[in-house]
């Protein structure tokens, strides 16, 4: 097999003979066709080949077998942004009646989506801490649960995830374990080589890199066996009615029911596909995942070592960090580092926060994460401001808690920065 930084320059698209190097934007909702015969094999899908770019577009396709082959899954696709891939995916194996394993460290927009957006569609959910016991996991399942969700670091609580323990209880439950792998990019895990069934994306973060453009994306291992567990999942083992009757798991096989599914029917009627030119930024970004991850990890690792030894500094949270709490999983699933971002709290507490934040001059203040430039948050001024303190403990963010994503800068001047801002507390 290539390796990754290969795949990250080349993957996806190899031209032919007299063909451009850069892949071409496919800048057309519509295809045109000689006869209705063949647009008919197409609708059956019968043949493969484009007609409508909600359903797919061949640069979107492109960029999605780019991914499919940086995480060694089976077939993947985009979606206009990271919570459209998280809703997808879980969408395409569970909805109404279902129940969801998830672990309570993940993004908090798919928390919301978990536990309210997708149980007014009557879906339940049951959260588990990523670090809790074997029996308290098993203890989550239910006869209806359909898949087990956790993210490999967790944003922002950046706690990381045992993808070989979940994955393991997942199956011996015979459902999938879906991973979004956004923090630490294929650059730095691969979730399927732990035993991950799906995998999923905000490619808004690290993989477009730039702040630029909203995308998601996701893969799929091919290594689930749906029909072994047809009486759970069958809107993939049984004929789909608004498909003229297709039958995923069986049509497709194990590497091609789960895309298909989520393509011809989620994507269809749903809608939130990436536009080309987007794809298009995407896949540039890509050609250097592997250049800029080392980096956004040199810069996040210096940073937590630097403010662990300052006296203004209460904690410091750094998965990549020896002492952290997530350090040995760390070790295990992401020995080449982890991610760029950091989190620490201040021994003035709130104040010193606000103080800190207002003297940084490099760091720009942003709700955002993991792009070239680093930025800052403060959440309880913030994302999390309509929240009282307790409230803010509850939630696992302290009030003096503040989020720094470190980007592509020189690592003395980004710590010369945060070492002034302490400065002046
Ligand atoms: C940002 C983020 C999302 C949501 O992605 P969008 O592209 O903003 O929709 C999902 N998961 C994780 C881990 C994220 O960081």
């Amino acid at each position: 097999m290539t390796e990754l930084g290969t795949t990250c320059v080349q993957g996806g698209y190899h031209p032919g003979d007299a063909e451009p190097r850069q892949i071409p934007i496919y800048q057309s909702t519509t295809w045109k066709y000689d006869t209705s015969e063949h647009m008919g094999k197409l609708f059956d899908l019968e043949e493969s080949g484009y007609f409508y770019s909600r359903l797919q577009n061949p640069t979107c396709d492109l960029v999605a077998a780019k991914i499919a082959e940086m995480e060694g899954g089976a077939a993947a696709m985009l979606t206009s942004s990271g919570m459209a891939a998280n809703f997808l995916a879980i969408f395409n194996v569970a909805g109404m009646g279902d129940h969801v394993v998830a672990s309570s460290a993940i993004y908090g927009g798919t928390y919301n989506l978990l536990a309210h957006t997708m149980g007014r569609m009557g879906l339940s959910c049951t959260f588990v801490a990523p670090d809790c016991t074997d029996e308290e996991l098993e203890a989550a399942f239910q006869p209806n649960t359909k898949l087990v969700f956790g993210e490999t670091i967790a944003n922002p609580a950046l706690a990381v995830l045992d993808i070989e323990r979940f994955a393991n209880a997942a199956h011996a439950h015979g459902v999938p374990l879906m991973v979004d792998n956004t923090f630490p990019t294929p650059a730095n895990c691969r979730p399927i080589e732990w035993g991950a069934d799906i995998v999923t994306h905000s490619t808004t973060k690290y993989m477009d890199g730039h702040a630029a453009y909203l995308g998601g994306a996701i893969v799929d291992a091919g290594k689930f066996d749906w029909m072994a567990h047809a009486d759970k999942f069958p809107g993939l083992t049984t004929p789909d009615e608004s498909y003229h009757g297709v039958t995923y798991a069986e049509k497709f096989g194990l590497e091609g029911a789960f895309i298909t599914k989520a393509t011809a029917q989620l994507m269809r009627d749903l809608g939130p596909m990436q536009n080309p030119q987007a794809a298009f930024f995407l896949n540039s970004s890509l050609e250097s995942l592997h250049v800029r991850m080392p980096q956004h990890c040199k810069n996040g690792l210096a940073m937590a070592e630097f403010l662990k030894s300052h006296p203004k500094i209460r904690f410091v949270s750094y998965p990549g960090l020896e002492g952290d709490k997530y350090y040995d999983l760390a070790k295990k699933y992401m020995p080449n580092g982890t991610c760029g971002v950091v989190s620490f709290g201040f021994t003035g507490g709130r104040a010193a926060a606000e103080q800190f934040m207002k003297s940084l001059k490099l760091a720009q203040i942003a709700t955002h994460v993991a792009d070239a430039r680093t930025c800052c948050l403060h959440p309880a001024n913030a994302t999390h401001r309509q929240m009282n303190d307790a409230e803010l403990e509850a939630c696992g963010i302290s009030p003096d808690m503040v989020r720094l994503s470190c980007g592509l800068e020189a690592t003395d001047d980004l710590i010369a920065d945060v070492a002034q801002a302490l400065d002046t507390i």
